[in-house]
């Protein structure tokens, strides 16, 4: 055996628990099929832009050992995600906060913002959320669900709200201050200089092979080394012998346009039905950019199949019972652990996925 481990997938997962097994003393190769190491937090540097090459990412976290852990390979800066929405010509601060409520309905005070929302929901004797539709008429009542929610959870996920679970809509805060943070947090930020310098230093003296994939190769890369750290997608791992996990793709289209500040905020989401893209991202102003051009994405949602980028699990009762034979399997097989957004097969955030590996490193070289 030439290696300790064989890792496969070089974005926070894996690269956190290689960084775990370097300080144990352990020897690793690290794999990814792509070109770059990072993942999905990968960023590329575009006219002196980062540009979050897969979808916009801000950091965040209550949990102290985590924000430590990442504070030691970057300097956070002080940036806050605020998005704003756009429906037709109207526009609205996120998360629903008491400034898009007093936008919404000219009013002032939580009384009336809750007095309101509770009139608009008294028809619908909504208890128990059964599905996302239910969930946020209960939360912020008709016309924040029709023109803020339906359109972009519709065109998001590809399906009815109502077919969507509940705890989907929960991730964005409801609040009655004015206060636009999108997150809860304690911590929030973005690595000074892109994540890339976090993934570069948690991957410094590893060894790692770009432009391989696992599967062209399984069973000789399996050879290499004792034990294995799997986090691509667990239903191709057991070769799909229980069926086909779903996933939701993405698009993205990205432009330098000639100007020093395009939309005036980092993310604007587009909730009507009838704009094609979801959000435009202009990722300088995630770094408070002053240069003299910009970059702007537009993030189109789309079906998957097997074979494009997965980005988003699905995770409704049809996935999960699927899911959970892949996890009896994996649970059985001694030497590969199986981590990350696509082997846990769970809406993770990065902070939730940090944390993972920091576990998963523990657990293993008892720390
Ligand atoms: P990934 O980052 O997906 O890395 C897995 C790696 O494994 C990839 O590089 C892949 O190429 C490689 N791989 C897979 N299969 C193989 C194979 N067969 N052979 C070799 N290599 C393979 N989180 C936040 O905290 N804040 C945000 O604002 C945020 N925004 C997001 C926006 C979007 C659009 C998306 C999709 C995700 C967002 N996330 C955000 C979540 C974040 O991207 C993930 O939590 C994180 O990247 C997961 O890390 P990971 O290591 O599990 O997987
Ligand atoms: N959502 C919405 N309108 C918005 C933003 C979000 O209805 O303007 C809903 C939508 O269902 C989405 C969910 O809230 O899938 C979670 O949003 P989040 O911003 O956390 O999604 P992510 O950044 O992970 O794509």
């Amino acid at each position: 055996m030439k290696y300790d481990y064989l890792i496969v997938g070089a974005g926070p997962f894996g690269a956190t628990f290689a960084y775990f097994a370097k300080l144990a003393g352990k020897k690793c190769l690290v794999i990814d099929k792509r070109d770059h190491i990072g993942g999905n937090i990968y960023c590329e540097n575009v006219a002196g832009i980062n540009v979050h090459k897969y979808g916009a990412h801000i950091f965040h976290t209550s949990n102290k050992e985590v924000w430590d852990f990442v504070n030691q390979f970057a300097e956070f800066n002080r940036y806050t995600n605020s998005p704003v929405a756009i429906y037709k010509d109207e526009l609205y601060n996120l998360p629903f906060n008491m400034n898009t409520f007093n936008k919404m309905w000219g009013i002032k005070t939580p009384a009336e913002a809750k007095a309101e929302i509770a009139r608009q929901i008294a028809d619908l004797n909504i208890t128990e959320p059964q599905n996302l539709e239910e969930q946020a008429l209960k939360l912020v009542g008709k016309d924040i669900y029709y023109k803020l929610i339906k359109g972009y959870t519709e065109k998001q996920w590809g399906r009815d709200a109502t077919e969507i679970p509940a705890f989907i809509i929960k991730r964005l805060p409801v609040r009655f201050t004015y206060d636009n943070n999108y997150f809860n947090d304690k911590y929030q930020g973005i690595p000074i200089g892109g994540y890339n310098v976090i993934i570069e230093k948690l991957l410094d003296g590893v060894e790692v092979r770009l432009n391989t994939d696992f599967f062209a190769n399984k069973e000789g890369l399996e050879s290499l080394a004792d034990k294995v750290v799997y986090t691509g997608p667990i239903d191709q791992y057991f070769d799909y012998c229980h069926g086909e996990l779903q996933y939701r793709g993405l698009r993205f289209e990205h432009e330098i346009i000639d100007t020093d500040n395009y939309q005036g905020n980092a993310v604007v989401n587009y909730t009507e039905r009838e704009v094609p893209y979801t959000r435009i991202i202009e990722h300088k102003h995630f770094e408070f950019g002053t240069q003299e051009k910009t970059v702007v994405s537009k993030e189109y949602s789309s079906d998957w199949q097997r074979g494009e980028e997965p980005y988003y699990p699905i995770n409704d009762a049809y996935n999960q019972a699927i899911y959970q034979k892949y996890k009896l399997m994996a649970d059985e097989q001694g030497k590969v652990i199986f981590g990350g957004r696509l082997a846990e097969y769970k809406y993770y955030d990065m902070h939730q996925v940090f944390e993972s590996a920091i576990n998963a490193a523990k657990k293993e070289f008892n720390i």
